[in-house]
């Protein structure tokens, strides 16, 4: 074993937190806290990757949930009460941004929020706020013959973190409308929709990014590593790009926010230094329909400073019949890489890449950036997931209670095997008189021990439960387990139940 490949194997416990070493890093081993650590559930050969994309939202740029949700939960109450005709009362609402996480589902129809565990079960299930009796449950989810799809149009997936505020002013206005009788018309499915609306229109009037634009700081987390990453990235001889949904004028301030010659300084002027870091960036790509093949959306280039765009044929800029909206070359020179709408086959053409398999992306929702340029194109795929840190943090100080629970769980299964056994033997092995006693004195005993082991087990996992914060507890495991990387970066767990997706940190040469 190399001094280099003891570093990566020294671990520490200062505090409880695990930290492992990056292998390949300049100084031979730099210590990573367990939280923000890269996952993976399948290995990936970082010498076949050419190209590493990324998306910008919830990606490179981290909002800030408590002021950037309060935002667009805000606007949105404001929309619903002067647009919608909503009670007044709602302005007086406020926010707890802690309480939903992705993951969950809503239930329109009922006016419930559901956590589902892997295998599409309800395991626990809200009215509003308030947590149903297990009656209830089965009653609503459990009787049936054939199972819901839990699906649009019934349900509604929290997938992205843009969601969070729709979902909690949804289980407000549940309980609003039940304790004030009349007060809404709509039933819950409507008022969904119109809370929906509501959330939409804020994304795409401005109210949410001409906030943002003013004061980026006050929204956006700052990240000096993020520089340092995409030079890395492309002094290895990678490609990098940009795939984002935002438009040019939102991305670029984003952009210089996070990697401008003054990162992070709100006061420096905007410029366009940061495109040095991609070598394609392509806003207002509307994905997912950006990774379909059917997708013939037109590819415009960007023109970094006036915004304006020029039409291309598959990338290649097209001569204007129009003289007058001519851009000079100089500019035209800038806008090479920055484009608007298109589909991954010009992004293919752009980057001249010859497999699929050679494009790393990386994401934060796993339906719009992941799962369709995963399972249908075969890009390799990374989910940015920021409930992570906590989460994997949490693990790790539970290890030994974890532990201990498999083992009263083992301890449980084992003394149930054994009265199965017996009662078999009762049954059909013919015993006779003499022994039955024998093995009926044997089951008095090991029921005893059954229903001690049971108890011991139930207290053991209540006690486990009762140290991870609660709300509605985090997010459905089940979109994890398709995923070959993870970071916050790795695992979500359900909180309420044991993880069943174990990612093993991943270290790349
Ligand atoms: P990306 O994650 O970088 O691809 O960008 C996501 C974009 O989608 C951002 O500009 C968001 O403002 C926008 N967005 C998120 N949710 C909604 C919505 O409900 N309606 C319209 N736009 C949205
Ligand atoms: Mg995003």
């Amino acid at each position: 074993m190399d001094s280099k490949t003891m570093q990566f194997e020294r671990t520490s416990s200062g505090e409880g937190v695990k930290h492992f070493c990056v292998w390949s890093s300049p100084e031979g081993g730099q210590k990573i806290d367990i939280g923000k650590q890269i996952f993976c559930n399948r290995s990936l050969n970082m010498k076949n990757i050419v190209a590493v994309g990324f998306d910008m939202d919830y990606t490179l740029a981290q909002y800030k949930p408590d002021t950037f949700e309060s935002l667009a939960y805000e606007g949105t109450v404001k929309k619903l009460v002067n647009d919608l005709g909503y009670p007044t009362e709602l302005l007086e609402w406020s926010f707890d941004w802690t309480y939903m996480v992705r993951g969950l589902v809503l239930d329109k129809k009922r006016g419930n929020i559901l956590k589902m565990d892997r295998h599409k079960y309800v395991k626990v299930a809200y009215h509003g706020f308030t947590e149903l009796s297990k009656e209830d449950k089965v009653a609503a989810y459990g009787s049936r013959l054939i199972r819901d799809a839990f699906d649009e149009p019934d349900y509604a997936l929290i997938d992205t973190l843009f969601s969070l505020a729709e979902a909690y002013l949804f289980a407000q206005l549940v309980d609003f409308k039940d304790n004030n009788p009349g007060k809404i018309p709509a039933d819950y499915s409507r008022m969904y929709k119109d809370v929906r609306a509501a959330v939409d229109l804020c994304h795409r009037d401005g109210t949410l990014k001409k906030m943002v634009a003013n004061d980026p700081k006050r929204y956006i987390n700052e990240d000096s590593s993020i520089v340092p990453m995409l030079k890395m990235l492309r002094d290895s001889g990678r490609a990098t790009f940009l795939v984002t949904n935002s438009l040019w004028d939102y991305s670029n301030i984003v952009m210089n926010f996070l990697c401008g010659p003054g990162a992070g300084d709100d006061s420096s002027a905007l410029n366009f230094d940061w495109l040095k870091y991609f070598d394609v960036v392509i806003t207002g790509s509307a994905k997912p329909g950006f990774f379909h093949d059917e997708n013939h959306a037109n590819l415009f280039q960007v023109d970094p400073e006036s915004g304006m765009l020029i039409n291309t044929d598959n990338g290649t800029p097209m001569p204007q019949v129009d003289t007058s909206l001519r851009l000079p070359l100089k500019s035209l020179e800038k806008t090479s890489q920055v484009f608007q709408g298109g589909n991954v086959g010009h992004l293919h053409k752009l980057l001249s890449i010859e497999s699929s398999s050679q494009v790393l992306y990386v994401g934060d929702h796993i339906y719009g950036d992941i799962l369709r340029s995963k399972k249908v194109l075969g890009w390799r795929t990374m989910l940015v997931v920021p409930e992570l840190e906590k989460e994997v943090e949490l693990l790790w100080t539970l290890r030994d209670t974890r532990k201990q629970l498999q083992l009263l769980r083992n301890e449980r299964d084992h003394v149930e095997d054994k009265i199965h056994h017996l009662h078999w033997s009762l049954r059909f092995d013919g015993v006779n008189d003499v022994n039955k006693e024998e093995v009926l004195a044997e089951l008095d005993k090991l029921q005893s021990q059954q229903e001690f082991a049971r108890l011991s087990h139930q207290k053991a996992q209540r006690e486990c439960h009762l140290k991870i914060p609660q709300g509605m507890g985090t997010a459905d495991e089940d979109w994890l387990s398709e995923l070959p990387l993870c970071t916050s970066g790795g695992t979500i767990c359900l909180p309420l139940y044991e993880p069943s997706v174990e990612f093993e940190p991943l270290f790349t040469g």
